[in-house]
């Protein structure tokens, strides 16, 4: 029976990482399928989720008014893998406070021991690429695209540090748990997406 690996389409760069990672399953030559995933229902059927980039609050109210808040959040305590990117992270993260308005009143999943600030490196005109690395995940050298990406500014025991750029953390693992303030799915390589892939195929082996 195939994997299923869902792309949460609430909002943000859906299409993206729906082509990233089915380049990525293609490359890794694996029985896995991606779809679009928004229902609790569909979302009951995953064996691993990538939140996509895009505006955390939207994502965040729209989960909770459709009753999906309560499924993810069960579904990744209970170790399915997850991939949350930027706004994905935020929505992650246990506390989100953005840069310039402080405290925000939004939902959040609350499972990653992060504390995060929102817009962390400024508005959409700062955003930037830059080389960073993950070598605990074997993966030297990758093209960092940062949108009105957050930082990490203190993480909880058993948070693994993937990444950090100008001394800011901007990826962190915990077990099954992976978040990223940049976009993966925006550059041609794609060993974020495979590496998410295997550890979907590995932890339902
Ligand atoms: N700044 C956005 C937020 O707070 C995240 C930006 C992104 O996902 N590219 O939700």
């Amino acid at each position: 029976m195939s994997l299923n690996v869902g792309i949460l389409s609430i909002q943000g760069d859906v299409q993206e990482n729906l082509l990233s990672t089915k380049s990525a399953i293609d490359e890794l030559g694996l029985d896995v399928k991606v779809s679009e995933v928004k229902t609790p229902n569909e979302i009951s059927q995953l064996d691993g989720l990538i939140i996509p980039g895009g505006e955390s609050t939207t994502i965040g109210q729209l989960s909770l008014v459709n009753g999906s808040l309560k499924i993810l959040k069960e579904k990744i305590e209970n170790g399915m893998p997850v991939l949350g990117i930027c706004a994905g992270m935020i929505m992650l993260s246990k506390t989100a406070d953005d840069r310039v308005i402080g405290k925000t009143d939004q939902p959040l999943l609350d499972i990653l021991d992060i504390k995060l600030e929102r817009n962390s490196f400024g508005r959409q005109k700062e955003s930037f690429e830059a080389d960073v690395s993950m070598d605990l995940i074997g993966i030297p050298k990758f093209n960092g695209v940062f949108i009105r990406a957050p930082s990490v500014s203190d993480v909880g025991s058993g948070v693994e540090i993937l990444s950090k750029f100008n001394e800011r953390i901007v990826a962190v693992k915990k077990g099954n748990v992976i978040g990223t303030a940049f976009h993966p799915e925006l550059t041609v390589d794609t060993s974020l997406h495979k590496y998410f892939v295997n550890l979907v195929n590995s932890s339902k082996k």
